[in-house]
């Protein structure tokens, strides 16, 4: 050891070392950022030299610039490296809240990139030549695909609901059901946040019924607002009954200072219950039956960025846009752009393009097809693995549709030593991490989340681990 400590080569000598220059290159960094990564290395294994306490095999004197070029190579990669990062979401859900909701389209992600990495009119108006406002961008879409007569955005549902109540519940009595104080996600629960607004809530009716009748009881003249809230991610079954929104629409517009708002929370633009998925309402179907507001998040249903999107009558609208709370809750200029070319696909009948809808609406035959030909690469590939297709489940997620489940194949995979769990773990670790299901000791892949390129990548992961385990 102390023999290997006298051979240490110097600082300079490193350097000089042509692999040096490669690794800065390579790891496209300066070659002080190199140098001082060189020095930890260097002083990292004096360190333990000394205290004899290094773990693992130590270098031949005739290998240590390798060893400590490869030991810089490592901390470059381990410094100079995103938390932020793709995934495959093999898991058959498909708006994962732990794996950013929903995929953009390639319209939206061509018009992010386009607005961020130019110049463009956020705040101008190019007729006026004058400032502009922010909010008109994506108001013009979103009035066309909800028949709304304005829209604002904001950075997400509930953000929408906080600003709604703050701006016209304040110090007034907003009426909900029982039935509808909802939770949602952990951290948002519709009580909660409505005290958070100043807004008093007038619970109505009970947990499985409340009638119009129930909140016609309970308006007086301190009353703000009417507020349905979308149940979400639960349903309830059996001896129930609620206001339908034509009712509560009714009932509010018979009140000079009394609103109707519904927080409609994944806002479906697109007509699924066609396709005999759920029973989520259109946004257009309630805006039209008299809503005066409504809100929905845009990376739920809709299949966009995160963001709050509120839609409803102008007068009411614009007392949102000039709210303080407007300033606070105000999103960026990719979200909008995001924002508008998924409104984009909608209004042009491509909803194809939005990978949520194409997640969606995949058959079961089509998925089964995929499962299969991975099922085929691993046969005729790998050794170890027994694999079969079998009929499941896919969730749509994002705490929506809760009650659906689409028919789906999986690939059941099996591996003669390694249990789920390894395999599991040996996926999630790949370069580009695989997220994948276990079902009784049983890794299951669902295609339905999986783009037709990623399949090879997911092939050659599982090929890997066979070769390792
Ligand atoms: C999801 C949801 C929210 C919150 O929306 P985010 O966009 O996630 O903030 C609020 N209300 C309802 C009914 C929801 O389903």
């Amino acid at each position: 050891m102390k023999e290997l400590l006298r051979k240490i080569p110097s600082i300079h000598e490193i350097q000089q070392d042509g692999r040096f220059a490669e690794m800065v290159k390579e790891q496209d960094i300066s070659i002080e950022q190199g140098t001082g990564l060189i020095q930890d290395a260097v002083a990292n294994l004096r360190k333990h030299l000394l205290k004899g306490t290094w773990e693992g095999p130590l270098p031949g004197s005739a290998d240590l610039n390798d060893f400590l070029l490869q030991q810089a190579e490592q901390a470059a990669k381990n410094k100079f490296s995103y938390t932020l990062s793709k995934v495959i979401n093999a898991s058959g859900t498909i708006l994962h809240t732990n794996l950013g909701r929903a995929r953009l389209s390639e319209t939206a992600a061509r018009h992010v990139l386009e607005i961020a990495r130019n110049y463009n009119n956020l705040e101008y108006d190019l007729e006026k030549g004058t400032r502009g406002s922010r909010h008109k961008h994506a108001e013009t879409l979103i009035r066309e695909v909800t028949g709304a007569e304005a829209a604002m955005v904001v950075n997400n549902n509930a953000a929408a609901v906080f600003l709604i109540l703050s701006a016209l519940g304040k110090n007034k009595e907003v009426i909900v059901s029982r039935g509808e104080l909802v939770e949602i996600g952990g951290s948002f629960r519709v009580s909660s946040i409505m005290e958070e607004s100043g807004a008093d809530l007038i619970e109505v009716g009970t947990t499985n019924k409340t009638r119009a009748a129930d909140y016609e009881d309970k308006i007086n003249e301190n009353t703000s607002m009417l507020m349905k809230v979308h149940r979400s991610n639960f349903v309830i079954r059996g001896f129930t009954e609620e206001a339908e929104t034509e009712e509560l629409a009714e009932l509010a517009s018979g009140h000079e200072h009394v609103i109707f708002y519904e927080d409609l929370g994944s806002g479906m633009l697109y007509d699924l219950k066609n396709h005999g998925i759920g029973s989520e309402p259109l946004v257009e179907d309630v805006i039209s039956k008299g809503a005066d507001l409504v809100s929905f998040s845009g990376d739920k249903l809709l299949g966009g960025p995160q963001a709050g999107i509120i839609a409803g009558k102008k007068r009411f609208i614009d007392i949102l846009k000039k709210h303080q709370l407007a300033r606070v809750l105000r999103v960026d200029k990719m979200t909008l752009a995001a924002l508008e070319g998924t409104l984009l696909d909608y209004l042009k009948g491509n909803e194809k393009n939005i990978p949520a809808y194409r997640a969606l609406l995949m058959e079961a035959d089509e998925l089964k097809n995929i499962a299969h030909e991975t099922a085929y690469f691993l046969l005729e590939n790998c050794s170890n693995f027994s694999t079969e297709v079998k009929p499941d489940k896919s969730q749509v997620g994002g705490g929506t549709m809760p009650e659906v489940e689409l028919d789906t194949f999986v690939l059941s995979i099996k591996h003669k030593w390694m249990d789920a769990d390894k395999l599991e773990k040996g996926l999630r670790t790949a370069e580009i991490p695989i997220i994948a299901r276990i079902h009784r000791d049983e890794l299951l892949l669902d295609f339905r989340t999986v783009d037709a390129e990623e399949i090879p990548y997911i092939q050659n992961a599982l090929f890997d681990l066979d070769r390792q385990g």
